[in-house]
């Protein structure tokens, strides 16, 4: 025990008297609250015989309200009981004690204080007073509670939110961004937010910077989640900032957007396919075309058109009906797709009449190619219906020539095709241009 009537523990040597008015002074001035009581075990226990200014302060109660008090006029319906037992546990053994709680000041006010109690012994080691050294902690907790209320916020939307520092290395994942990625926060910290790109470099969306000159955005790459499963997101992104305005984080807020995604591409899909025969449908056909009219020369004078037209197929719809009809225009379409590029588009362009788009090609090579079709034709024996052939006019575009007469010329060469007997490729003749 600290024998309070020794300069030992201070190592020098100070009068008693100036030591005990030290420590008056000390204790008066000091920034923390000190309560001092006597050891009284009887009644309410121990009653306080000292306070100083700041504990007035903080309590409202002057001294002299105070003297022979028991503490516990401090408590109030939101004291938490179990603390205030913990504590008469730690003073009746003699020991320290240490906690928080609600206290009340003499308007009835509620504050948070954290207190320390500590025995006062004397020579023979008997209890005489306690000393308690408290704090209003009041801010604190409301600054802490607050912080806390937006962390879980930030945790418990159900959208993603990644933090990451200067560097672009994530700091901070919430649940959301678990339960959409499948991986865990303790797995993507310190990792850059790009690693969810996977591995190609195409894959990847627009760099840090240019999602930072626009702040909210929609990722058209995918993200791959941890089981290899691709998703995609609307994102947006801001900066955050010091004091002094300098960019110390990045914090970006995610939504998956994969379904609306692929609801949207499968809208765009059923807006330009034929519903008959998955072909492209005119409206997409004729979208294409205008690319090629917005296209500067001469990109687009390898550009070919085929037309084709089924020879009597009505005669078709006739003897077999609408039904089997409908297949055989089904199953000439299976056979054009079939003999396509990947790179030609198939257009149903009419009732039985097609369009080809044939890119990257010369005339020659088209006029081999609307052959091959017809041949295709030709010894196709449909189950139903039996041989179908049909008539092509083939054009090529010339510098200059806009889509609209190259289909002009493709038709035209196609209806030759037809006078000349049909099952026949017509290649169209050259524009009159003046
Ligand atoms: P040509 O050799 O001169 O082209 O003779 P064609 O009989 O093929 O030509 P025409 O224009 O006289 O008739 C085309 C027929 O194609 C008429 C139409 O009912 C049929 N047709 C158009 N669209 C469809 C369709 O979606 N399903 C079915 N089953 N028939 C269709
Ligand atoms: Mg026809
Ligand atoms: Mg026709």
């Amino acid at each position: 025990m600290t024998d309070l009537n020794s300069n030992a523990h201070l190592g020098l040597a100070m009068p008693v008297e100036t030591k005990t008015l030290l420590f008056q002074v000390a204790l008066d001035q000091s920034y923390n609250s000190v309560v001092i009581t006597d050891a009284n075990t009887k009644g309410d226990g121990p009653r306080i015989i000292y306070a100083n200014p700041s504990f007035e302060k903080m309590t409202g109660y002057t001294l002299c309200e105070l003297i022979g008090k028991s503490p516990k006029i401090l408590q109030g319906p939101l004291t938490d009981q179990r603390v205030i037992e913990e504590m008469r546990l730690c003073i009746q053994s003699g020991t320290f004690f240490e906690g928080s709680a609600i206290n009340y000041n003499k308007n009835g006010a509620p504050y948070n204080v954290e207190w320390s109690i500590s025995p006062i012994k004397d020579q023979s080691g008997v209890i005489q007073n306690f000393i308690s050294v408290q704090r209003n902690v009041t801010t604190l907790i409301a600054v802490q509670q607050k912080r806390s209320l937006l962390a879980k916020a930030l945790n418990d939307t159900p959208d993603c939110v990644m933090i990451t520092d200067i560097q672009n290395r994530i700091i901070f994942v919430n649940i959301g961004f678990e339960q959409l990625t499948g991986y865990k926060q303790d797995e993507v910290l310190g990792k850059e937010p790009s690693f969810l790109w996977g591995s190609k470099p195409e894959t990847a969306p627009d760099n840090i910077e240019s999602r930072l000159s626009n702040l909210h955005f929609q990722s058209h790459a995918p993200n791959l989640r941890k089981d290899g499963s691709k998703f995609h997101v609307d994102q947006s992104m801001a900066n955050i900032q010091d004091d002094a305005g300098k960019v110390t984080h990045y914090v970006s807020f995610s939504k998956d957007s994969t379904d609306r995604l692929k609801q949207e591409l499968e809208l765009k899909d059923m807006a330009s396919t034929d519903a008959l025969t998955g072909l492209l449908n005119r409206r997409a056909g004729e979208q294409l075309l205008k690319q090629y009219d917005d296209m500067t020369q001469p990109a687009n004078n390898m550009l070919c058109l085929i037309m084709l037209d089924i020879d009597n197929f009505k005669k078709i719809n006739d003897t077999f009906g609408h039904v089997i009809g409908d297949q055989a225009l089904k199953s000439c379409s299976q056979l054009l797709k079939s003999e396509a590029r990947a790179t030609d588009s198939v257009i149903r362009w009419g009732g039985e009449e097609f369009l080809i788009v044939v890119s990257n090609s010369t005339l020659k090579a088209t006029l081999n190619f609307a052959e091959r079709i017809r041949k295709s034709f030709e010894l196709n024996n449909e189950s139903t219906v039996g041989f179908v052939t049909a008539s092509f006019g083939v054009a090529q575009m010339l510098t200059g020539e806009s889509t609209a007469s190259l289909l002009n010329r493709a038709d035209k060469a196609l209806y030759k095709a037809k006078l000349e007997g049909r099952n026949c490729v017509k290649c169209a003749k050259q524009p009159i241009l003046f």
